[in-house]
C-alpha cells in the first residue's frame, strides 16, 4: 500500500517532498502517525513514529531522518508540533500554563 504512493528511494522522495511539503501529511496519516499539536492545534508529524514506518521500505534509518527533520510538518516532539517547539516563548508561556 504504502509503496503504490511513495518512491522507492530517498532521492525521488526528497524531490516530491521539495516540491510539496505537505505530502509528508498524507504519507503520515496512512501510516497513522499524524499528531495534533497541543498548543496550536496544528497538523504535524512526529518524526520518531514516521522514520520508524518508513524503514521498512527504505532500509535506511539515518538517511530518512536526515531528509524529514527538514520538512515544516516535522516535529522532533510528539505533542507538540514544530513551529512551537521552534519558539521557545510559546513553549515557556505552555508549561506556565500546565503549573497554573
Ligand atoms: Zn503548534
Amino acid at each position: 500500500m504504502l509503496n503504490l504512493i511513495l518512491p522507492s528511494n530517498l532521492d525521488a522522495l526528497r524531490e516530491i517532498l521539495d516540491e510539496d511539503p505537505e505530502f509528508l501529511l498524507d504519507v503520515a496519516a496512512m501510516v497513522n502517525c499524524l499528531g495534533t499539536c497541543r498548543l496550536c492545534e496544528r497538523r504535524f508529524v512526529p518524526i520518531t513514529p514516521l522514520v520508524e514506518s518508513l524503514e521498512p521500505l527504505y532500509g535506511d534509518f539515518k538517511g530518512l531522518h536526515a531528509l524529514l527533520r527538514h520538512n515544516p510538518y516535522i516535529s522532533l516532539s510528539e505533542a507538540i508540533c514544530g513551529f512551537c517547539h521552534a519558539d521557545p516563548g510559546l513553549l515557556n508561556m505552555f508549561q506556565k500554563m500546565k503549573k497554573l
